[in-house]
């Protein structure tokens, strides 16, 4: 897009003295304007947002996109997080093609894209014969989008642990993992202001890989000067293990890996005592809130306002689409919301809090100070939702009514300053095919194993 263009009056945006909307330029917000005020400078284009609500673009600090391929799966459903792993993994591992994977990315991009999301991280760890360039396809399919991406490239190196069996055909050698690391690393992480695609390592657990790959993959983050991402203590049964096989507490055995420094993000981090909560806030870790997953697979509450309390950076994630089972961020702020005021009451958290959480919260986890927030000189990456359905009638807070009443979808969606979804249709997607091709993939996961 050329010019400058005022996104005029919009109907509420979360930004503080922007009532008479934006102005973006060569991709970034250069603007705020205040109610009833126009631009500075002349503008070239002007979108009229009074029937917007318009927000920062949410950002997705955790996913595993090839899981859209097995929702709401037959063997899978009404179960806790471990029977639910040793029932995917063999099917995951028998029947995941290349072609099905692409289309799992693609379908779970779109679906993000739609529910207003502009950057998305995705946690791949399933190297399944083919999918040896899993990031490349990643990368492609977030180009043709236009949605910004970390590609979280992830490792299996341990065969049997906790009794999970990860299939021998998921499971790679250290040095093919190390190398495919490195060349993902040289090829798509792009440390400039306003990158589309960066990369981040990210073994699957630190129980699911040998200690000596932790500690390399994190000298390969150093090198690189990328992110560090993996699972932490979603259930307790984690936390026992730790303590029983390595004598230590999750937070320590981070700390033999050589993980415990402002490079690394933990999805879910929920069974942490008071101490090792300090050490996380001392060392700048961050904890991605997965809460849908969450109360899916009944694993617990995430401790979102003592790690806030201790100053831990907190952001939000959908999880893997078999254990949310979408990939609607949006419902993750709700559901963030809901579940956050069951444990600590309603006046203790906000839908400011909720949406924080889903945009700076998880730009911080990503290590981006570009985008995740409506200031001059960030990125323009913004989602406008219409209130024109039944489920918001009657709404008198705009902004709250997002989160209160339950939206889902975006109208439009702007990455970089170019609109990526109008009229709630992504550019360049054909929706009914996508949805045709991925379900009829996804029945080859309904066959036996
Ligand atoms: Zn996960």
């Amino acid at each position: 897009m050329k010019g400058r263009l005022w996104i005029q009056s919009p109907l509420a945006i979360m930004a503080e003295g922007a009532g008479g909307g934006v102005v973006i330029e060569n991709g970034r917000i250069v603007e705020l304007v205040a109610a009833g005020r126009q631009p500075t400078r002349p503008v070239d284009a002007r979108f009229d947002a009074g029937r917007h609500v318009v927000i920062p673009g949410l950002v997705n600090a955790h996913h595993h996109m090839f899981q859209t391929l097995t929702r709401a799966h037959p063997a899978a459903i009404n179960k806790s997080l471990w029977p639910w792993i040793r029932a995917l993994y063999p099917i995951w591992a028998k029947h995941m093609t290349p072609e099905a994977f692409r289309l799992a990315v693609r379908l779970g991009l779109t679906e993000l894209l739609l529910s207003g999301c502009t950057t998305t991280s995705d946690h791949h760890y399933l190297y399944a014969a083919g999918l040896e360039d899993a990031m490349d396809v990643e990368a492609e399919e977030a180009a043709r989008l236009g949605i910004r991406i970390t590609l979280t490239r992830g490792s299996l190196n341990i065969k049997d642990q906790q009794g999970v069996i990860s299939p021998g055909n998921v499971v790679q050698d250290d040095d093919v993992i190390l190398a495919d690391s490195e060349r993902v690393l040289w090829r798509y992480h792009d440390r400039s202001e306003g990158a589309m695609t960066q990369v981040a390592l990210a073994p699957c657990a630190p129980f699911d890989v040998t200690l000596d790959l932790m500690q390399k993959t994190a000298e390969l983050a150093e090198r690189h000067d990328c992110r560090l991402h993996t699972h932490l203590v979603e259930t307790r049964v984690e936390a026992e293990f730790c303590r029983s096989k390595f004598a230590c507490t999750p937070v320590e055995y981070l700390d033999r890996c050589n993980w415990l420094n402002s490079r690394t993000w933990l999805a879910h981090g929920i069974h942490f005592d008071d101490a090792e909560i300090a050490e996380l806030s001392r060392h700048g870790v961050g904890v991605c809130h997965c809460p849908t997953s969450n109360m899916v697979l009944a694993s617990g509450m995430c401790r979102t306002s003592e790690l806030e309390a201790a100053g831990v950076p907190v952001g939000l994630g959908v999880d893997g689409s078999a254990s949310n089972d979408n990939s609607n961020l949006m419902e993750a702020v709700r559901h963030a919301l809901m579940l956050n005021r069951l444990t600590y009451g309603a006046e203790a958290v906000t839908h400011f809090d909720a949406l924080r959480w889903g945009t700076a919260g998880s730009a911080k986890l990503l290590g981006r100070d570009d985008i995740g927030a409506i200031t001059p000189g960030r990125q323009a990456d913004l989602a406008f939702y219409k209130l024109d359905e039944l489920r918001f009638s009657g709404a008198g807070d705009p902004l709250a009514a997002l989160v209160l009443c339950g939206a889902t979808t975006a109208d439009r969606v702007m990455i970089a300053g170019e609109w990526r979804v109008t009229d709630g249709m992504p550019t360049g997607v054909d929706i009914e095919a996508l949805i045709a091709d991925h379900n009829r993939a996804a029945r080859n996961f309904l066959l036996s194993v």
